[in-house]
């Protein structure tokens, strides 16, 4: 079994989902609301006119630039226009909303089905372009725009399905039930890219379907290889599952390309999958639906834009208030003040938490240097010293220590037995040194 540095054991939190199967809502949404910018680049440019009907899988609005992706609809019925819309992250940003029929007509004019005997890297490049395919993890680059980088200079390919986010099941269902199709994602993102070396890191936990994947590689004597990692938190950070895999270490600053890896979710290898054997675009995507004050969580198919809100009542509506709404997982993911935010192409995951889910805030206490804070941090740094380096203003000192490395998995702050904010420590020492740099 691959290894991992630091790390830790919150509770899972995932036996409320990982056996439920995906689903689609028992009612769609009345309304989708399509972000026009989904991707790390420039905002899509809509190519739909306000009353026109449009079809799942229909273009409706382009990409702009090599960064950007395409945008597709996710249901079939009449744009009504393109509006200022909440954004997860705050703020509000144009999205196009579709009032949808309720027909999930598909769009007759997708391309035809590729066959891998025969696909050439540029066809696989102008499929996975054409539909609009983004790494769906917390990287939100388009997944040509990642493959066009790393050509001749990566050899080795990782689809990233460890999911060691707590309560977060929707990867594990989709290997279980649509591994066919990751498979074939993960073969044609390797031919794409042109590397040696395919891994799928499945983590010790969901080993159901690591078996699963097993026996559709060996069965189809396939170059792609599994990888099963230690169940531990943050594993699925991407320079964490690349010295897992394959014992390369990432340089402070630097990114997976830099040691000669591309890492790929596996929400995005099922995209590229579905692409290649449908022609289908990126319409929908798995997504947890949990926390103690959901009254039935569940994994939702869902089409993407669909509000928050509908994911909630998809679940069953609440149980009691909330105390914390998050998209993405406990430790790292986004707080929601309301749901009325669209379920975008990269959320894995929306967990509505209970009271007695939360830790009662405790009031930090004196470091009692216990060095636990390093022990668990994947990063190698050293909170401990950060928080000593911010309160004497030691920038010589910050800069050696590098905060920039962060990845703000949260692990310092968990395992604080002094409960130090240690995540907002060296969140601040790294905007220190970032002020010091700049004035220089
Ligand atoms: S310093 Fe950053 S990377 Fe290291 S454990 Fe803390 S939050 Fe994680
Ligand atoms: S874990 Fe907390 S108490 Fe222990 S050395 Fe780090 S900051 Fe100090």
């Amino acid at each position: 079994m691959a290894r991992m540095f630091g790390g830790i054991h919150p509770a899972d939190r995932k036996e409320n989902t990982r056996r439920k199967p995906l689903m689609r809502p028992d009612s769609p949404p009345e309304r989708v609301f399509l972000p026009l910018d989904m991707s790390s680049g420039a905002p899509a440019v809509p190519v739909v006119e306000q009353g026109q009907q449009v079809y799942v899988g229909e273009l409706i609005a382009r990409a702009d630039g090599e960064e950007s992706a395409h945008v597709h609809a996710s249901v079939s019925g009449v744009v009504e226009g393109v509006v200022d819309y909440p954004f997860p992250w705050g703020g509000s940003a144009p999205a196009i909303v579709i009032a949808n029929d309720g027909q999930n007509a598909l769009c007759p004019d997708l391309p035809e089905p590729l066959s891998m005997d025969s696909a050439s890297q540029e066809d696989i490049m102008e499929r996975i372009q054409l539909c609009g395919i983004t790494d769906m993890g917390r990287d939100a680059s388009p997944a040509h725009w990642k493959i066009l980088r790393a050509r001749g200079r990566a050899d080795t390919l990782i689809v990233n399905a460890a999911e060691s986010d707590p309560y977060v099941t929707a990867d594990h269902r989709v290997m279980l039930e649509l591994g066919a199709q990751v498979l074939l994602g993960a073969r044609a993102l390797a031919r794409a890219l042109g590397v040696s070396r395919a891994f799928i890191a499945v983590e010790g936990d969901k080993l159901n379907a690591a078996e699963s994947m097993e026996s559709r590689i060996s069965n189809r004597q396939e170059r792609v290889e599994l990888r099963i990692l230690p169940s531990r938190y943050p594993l699925g950070g991407e320079k964490q599952i690349v010295r897992a895999i394959t014992g390369r270490e990432v340089p402070p600053g630097g990114e997976a390309l830099d040691v000669r890896c591309v890492v790929f979710n596996v929400a995005c290898a099922l995209a590229v999958g579905t692409a290649i054997s449908r022609g289908t675009p990126v319409t929908h995507r798995a997504v947890t639906v949990s926390g103690g004050a959901v009254n039935r969580p569940r994994n939702l198919w869902a089409p993407i834009g669909t509000p928050l809100t509908d994911l909630v009542t998809a679940a069953g509506g609440f149980r009691e208030q909330p105390e914390m709404m998050l998209l993405g997982g406990p430790m790292t993911g986004v707080v929601l003040r309301d749901l009325t935010s669209p379920l975008l192409k990269n959320t894995n995951s929306l967990l509505c938490l209970a009271g007695w889910e939360r830790p009662e805030p405790i009031p930090a206490a004196t470091c009692m240097r216990c060095g636990q804070c390093v022990d668990v941090c994947p990063m190698h740094l050293a909170p401990v010293l950060v928080r000593r380096a911010l309160e004497a203003g030691d920038m010589a000192q910050m800069y050696k220590l590098h905060p920039s490395d962060c990845m703000e998995c949260g692990c310092c702050s968990y395992i604080c037995p002094a409960h130090i904010p240690l995540v907002s420590i060296v969140r601040a020492g790294r905007k220190a040194l970032e002020e010091e740099v700049e004035a220089q």
